[in-house]
């Protein structure tokens, strides 16, 4: 019967990974927990929400790894106490038996110091590689959250996140932040023409397309249907334009091609500038107007908030 202690569990894995000669990264040492404990090898990542039980099991391996160290600890503080009355004792001696004696009881005394001292290091790197784990997992279980199924942009979620961040950090520094919101023009003509999967194939190749011409500190969110934000860490106007004509570009030059033919599509934007003392609510809100400006102007084309 596998082991069913969090520790015993991750001993066996940890001792299982020495005699195979792997490294304890934490993907090796996730593999050979569950194998240690007779778990099947899972089809999701943790799941975030499902915080409870996760927590407990933290708890549990923390309050066990804490309570060896504690009586660790007091076992240590015994047998040092132990040697030194030894070695008083020594001093006195004045028999060869008695010395020896005295002797002897220290160096077991030591050596079981320096097994206590080996085991609780072996406990400790064993719960510490299952806390690495279990950290692993959770910041991918976490990525997936933020990511938007369809098209591998960011999702509304991180678009809290990023946004809240990256206004603090403007307001901070006082530097410049625009943001964009984009949205495709008479999608729903293009689903009605070439049919639904091509639709959704067109919002990944955007996507695609986006992530290319954008820079690292930029962000694309899906933001609804065929509607994407983009936010643009240290851009003024001027550049989130510039931006706008390069993605305007890339997307004419290579449209998507669908049962062979090119599906041609155009997209309308808004672009609002961050505005001292105004949040990312007011800042996507001016964006979405600039955007229904751009619609109403004949689409095609990018409008610019007023401030
Ligand atoms: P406009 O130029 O005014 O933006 O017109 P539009 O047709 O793009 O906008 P409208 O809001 O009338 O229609 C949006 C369409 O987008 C309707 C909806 O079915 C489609 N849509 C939303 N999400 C998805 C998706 O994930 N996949 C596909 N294929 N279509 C989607
Ligand atoms: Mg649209
Ligand atoms: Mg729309």
């Amino acid at each position: 019967m596998p082991p069913q202690n969090p520790t015993d569990i991750a001993r066996a894995a940890l001792h299982q990974l020495t005699e195979e000669g792997l490294p304890p990264t934490p993907e090796n040492y996730g593999k050979y927990y569950r194998k240690a404990s007779g778990e099947a090898e899972p089809q999701a990542k943790i799941d975030p929400n499902a915080c409870g039980p996760l927590l407990a099991m933290i708890r549990d391996m923390l309050g066990e790894a804490s309570e060896r160290t504690g009586s660790l600890a007091s076992d240590i503080l015994s047998q040092n106490r132990t040697i030194k009355s030894s070695i008083d004792d020594l001093s006195q001696a004045q028999e060869k038996q008695r010395m020896l004696q005295l002797l002897g009881t220290i160096l077991t005394t030591t050596t079981s110091i320096h097994t206590s001292v080996e085991d609780a290091h072996l406990d400790l790197t064993a719960t510490k590689l299952a806390l690495e784990h279990i950290k692993s997992e959770l910041q991918e279980s976490r990525h997936l959250m933020q990511e938007d199924w369809l098209t591998g942009a960011q999702n509304r979620r991180a678009m809290d996140m990023v946004l809240s961040k990256e206004v603090a950090r403007a307001q901070r520094s006082a530097t410049k932040l625009t943001v964009s919101m984009l949205d495709l023009d008479h999608f729903k003509r293009i689903n009605d023409e070439f049919g639904h999967d091509a639709g959704d194939k067109l919002l990944q190749h955007l996507t695609l397309i986006t992530k290319a011409v954008l820079r690292e500190a930029d962000c694309l969110i899906r933001y609804g249907g065929e509607e994407f934000l983009i936010i643009l860490p240290e851009t003024d106007i001027n550049g989130a334009q510039f931006v706008m004509d390069r993605l305007k570009q890339a997307f004419q030059k290579t449209p998507l091609a669908y049962g062979g033919k090119p599906i041609p599509v155009t997209f309308s934007a808004g672009l609002a500038r961050l505005m001292p003392d105004e949040n990312g609510h007011a800042l996507v809100m001016r964006a979405d107007a600039a955007l229904y400006e751009a619609k109403h102007a004949g689409r095609n084309c990018v409008k610019i908030a007023g401030e």
